[in-house]
Formats: structure tokens, C-alpha cells, sequence
């Protein structure tokens, strides 16, 4: 039996952000990330200054993960924390392969700093990349935020999307320079707005669709903030 080390599992809910927003989605938290975004909305999978990451974080056996899914539908979203720091762990396949098996599209949400093994990429439908702006302030121990060069190429021949934090027109600005820099098709770049309150979220939505639409670009909703607020497990 192999494990995983799990935040939360939830869903059925929707899937609140990027090019599948609105889609029925159950989500699959992992735990750790090797960054530390000071607007982390999802602090609980890493912050051991502010979490008891042991209660937090637990290991799980894939065959428990794969029976809580057995309950839902919709697409499966792995996510984080940073899911591809567990990339190479036999769980991660495992799991991949159990999800295949059930015929549940899979969908991985990530930072964009670790390129997962060929093998675990063939068996994702779906790869949404979130690289950070200055926004996203230091990371601690110095890490680098920088996006693994590998996904550049990835981009061109299957789907994965890039979906960047944004305040303001400038961050709207900023992330289309960093989409050129890497030769990203525009039709797979997206735009979000920061923020767990509603207001918050839908003042900077105004501000980044009209930058989003004149830079040729998409724009994400908070779909799941405008339900539920900054409700964990929805
Ligand atoms: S990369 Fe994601 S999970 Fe990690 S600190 Fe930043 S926002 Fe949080």
C-alpha cells in the first residue's frame, strides 16, 4: 500500500478558477510547498509557524484516497500546496493510475517550479501552472520561484495553462511579459485576481479583464470565493 501526504480531500464542489471554472471538480489537497507566498490562501499545507502541520498533514494510503473519490464525480484536482513535491513518490503514480482506471480526468495545479517525470505527465489530462510575480514577495530559505524551462516546450504540444496571480494592471502587464519571455500561447494564459473576500475579488477582477482583454489574454474568476467566501473545503 502506498501513501501520500494529504491537507484535505473535498468535493463534490466546482472548480472556482482558471480555464475549467465552473466545472464540477473534486479536489485532492496535498501537502508541503517549497515556496511561501506572503497571499497564500492555502497556508494549512505548509506554514508550520502558523499550522501543527502534523495534524494538518497526514499520510494517506492511495487505495483510501481512491475510496473517498469512489464518492464523488467530475474532474479530480490535484493540487497543493506544491502537489509535484510528491512527483516521484509510488503514491503519485499510483494514484494517477487509479484515476485512469475509473476514467476521471485528471487535472494538476502547481507552482510551475518542479517538472514532474515524463511518465507522471502522460497520465494528467490537464496542467495548470501558477508562477509568481513580485507580488508573491521573498520566499523563504530563498527559494527560487522561477518556472522549471521544461514546461515552455509542453505548452506548445498539450494543454497547460498558465494562471497568474494578479493585484492590478501592472501585474496584468508583468505576467504577459513573462508569457513572451517564455513563448507561451496566449490562448492558455490567464490572468486571477488575488484575494478571499468577495469585494476584494470582484474590484480586481474590473480592474485586471480590461487589461486581460486589450493584452490579447484570459481572465480567471474566484468562482468559489464568490459562493463561499474563503470557506476551507469548498
Ligand atoms: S505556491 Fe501556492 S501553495 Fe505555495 S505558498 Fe504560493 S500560493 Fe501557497
Amino acid at each position: 500500500m502506498t501513501n501520500l501526504h494529504v491537507s484535505e480531500i473535498f468535493g463534490p464542489t466546482v472548480q472556482g478558477e482558471g480555464p475549467y471554472a465552473g466545472r464540477r471538480a473534486t479536489f485532492v489537497r496535498l501537502g508541503g510547498c517549497n515556496l511561501s507566498c506572503i497571499w497564500c490562501d492555502t497556508p494549512y499545507t505548509w506554514d508550520s509557524s502558523r499550522f501543527d502541520l502534523r495534524q494538518e498533514i497526514r499520510p494517506s494510503s492511495v487505495d483510501d484516497i481512491l475510496e473517498q473519490l469512489d464518492g464523488s464525480d467530475g474532474i479530480v484536482v490535484i493540487t497543493g500546496g506544491e502537489p509535484f513535491l510528491q512527483a516521484r513518490a509510488v503514491g503519485f503514480t499510483d494514484l494517477l493510475a487509479g484515476l485512469r482506471k475509473r476514467g476521471r480526468p485528471v487535472h494538476v495545479e502547481s507552482n510551475g517550479t518542479i517538472l514532474p517525470p515524463t511518465a507522471v505527465l502522460q497520465a494528467i489530462d490537464v496542467v495548470v501552472l501558477s508562477p509568481k510575480l513580485a507580488n508573491a514577495g521573498p520566499h523563504r530559505g530563498s527559494q527560487d520561484p522561477t518556472l522549471d524551462p521544461g514546461w515552455g516546450p509542453l505548452a506548445r504540444t498539450r494543454e497547460v495553462h498558465l494562471k497568474i496571480v494578479c493585484f492590478d494592471a501592472q501585474d496584468v502587464a508583468a505576467a504577459v511579459r513573462l508569457a513572451d519571455e517564455l513563448s507561451w500561447p496566449r490562448k492558455s494564459v490567464w490572468v486571477m485576481p488575488e484575494g478571499t473576500r468577495a469585494e476584494t475579488v470582484h474590484r480586481r477582477f474590473q480592474t485586471l479583464a480590461d487589461a486581460a482583454i486589450t493584452a490579447g489574454i484570459n481572465v480567471s474568476p474566484r468562482l468559489h470565493i464568490s459562493a463561499w467566501g474563503d470557506l476551507r473545503g469548498r
